[in-house]
């Protein structure tokens, strides 16, 4: 699908909202029916109809139609932060006695969710070195019910193969979830390598706009649907209609502002490489990253966020940095 049709145009219906290019804030909590018959017929297929707007909201509903074209999913949900997306794919898909394999250093909060709070529920994490494959494969258990991928990692930027672990996963029978937040559909599409299960922050780029809080969940709509009639309703963690109206407003740009990033991050990269205080710097796009081929080959770029390790190891000299 053309990347401006979907930004643009995909699920606006704007002729019921008198041609309006930006769609309305549809501001309400319940939406009224004429007879208990036509409630009856809402009710029976609440995630399509408006009913609540803990399932649904017209203007919610515009944006996961987009969000799940720009993944190449079948269906997304739209949450109101990047945690509840998180949060609400790892605990939809295990239960007490399982066992979840997540690559080290992901996410702090999602490091937080695998090895603070599903302990409590006697859920057991092993977290691997995710940059060779027959980790995960020796890491797999009897009771193992979840992979978690970040690719690439926060801060560390290591990146996992893909398509591999996808492979993986389907021969032993496990859910494969990937947190997507950094390259972004633009840039990685994980569906297409045969990933279960998209999870993203949109407080970042979809967002764009230091405005907004919000997280997004693409999958098959056999999952989507499974998991919004228990854990997205449960939970209750739906995006706000005057969040999902600014993310809209955002996605019109969402293209333009990462070619931008990305065009920026590489002078900067180069600077900084080429910097006589500098010992090495991680960004997945730079041929001295160790898994730059596996990255061009999964990656088509490579946004704004890299990490660079000073020569100095005084705390005071990296502050002063900073500041
Ligand atoms: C920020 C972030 C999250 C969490 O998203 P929130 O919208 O802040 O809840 C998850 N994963 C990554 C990689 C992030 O950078």
């Amino acid at each position: 699908m053309d990347i401006s049709y979907i930004i643009n145009q995909l699920g606006e219906e704007r002729a019921d909202y008198y041609n309006a290019v930006a769609p309305p804030l549809i501001q309400t909590s319940n939406f009224a029916f004429n007879t208990v018959e036509e409630l009856r017929k809402a009710v029976s297929n609440e995630k399509e109809c408006s009913i609540y707007t803990r399932g649904n909201n017209p203007i919610t509903d515009i944006l996961s139609k987009k969000i799940a074209a720009l993944e190449k999913a079948e269906d997304a949900l739209i949450f109101t932060s990047g945690m509840a997306a998180i949060s609400t794919a790892v605990l939809a898909n295990v239960k007490a006695g399982q066992h979840i394999i997540c690559v080290k250093n992901p996410y702090s909060w999602t490091y937080k969710l695998l090895n603070n709070l599903l302990p409590k529920y006697n859920i057991e994490t092993s977290m691997i070195d995710g940059t060779r494959i027959e980790n995960f494969e020796d890491a797999i258990r009897d009771n193992t019910s979840l992979i978690y991928l970040e690719s690439p990692t926060s801060l560390f930027f290591e990146l996992q193969d893909i398509a591999a672990v996808a492979k993986l996963a389907k021969k032993n029978e496990l859910i494969t979830i990937i947190d997507n937040s950094y390259a972004g559909p633009l840039y990685q599409a994980p569906i297409e390598m045969g990933i279960d299960i998209v999870v993203h922050t949109a407080s970042k780029y979809f967002g764009g706009h230091s405005d907004l809080i919000a997280g997004v969940l693409c999958s098959s709509k056999e999952i989507t649907d499974r998991i919004f009639y228990d854990e997205f309703m449960i939970y209750g963690g739906i995006i706000s209609p005057f969040n999902a109206w600014l993310m809209l407003r955002s996605l019109r740009t969402y293209p333009l502002r990462m070619e931008r990033i990305v065009d920026t991050t590489q002078k900067v990269v180069e600077y900084l490489e080429n910097h006589s205080q500098i010992e090495r710097l991680i960004y997945p796009y730079s041929k001295s990253h160790p898994q730059y081929e596996l990255a061009k080959k999964q990656m088509k770029n490579a946004p704004g966020l890299f990490s660079v390790l000073l020569k100095t190891k005084s705390k005071d000299d990296i502050d002063k940095l900073c500041n």
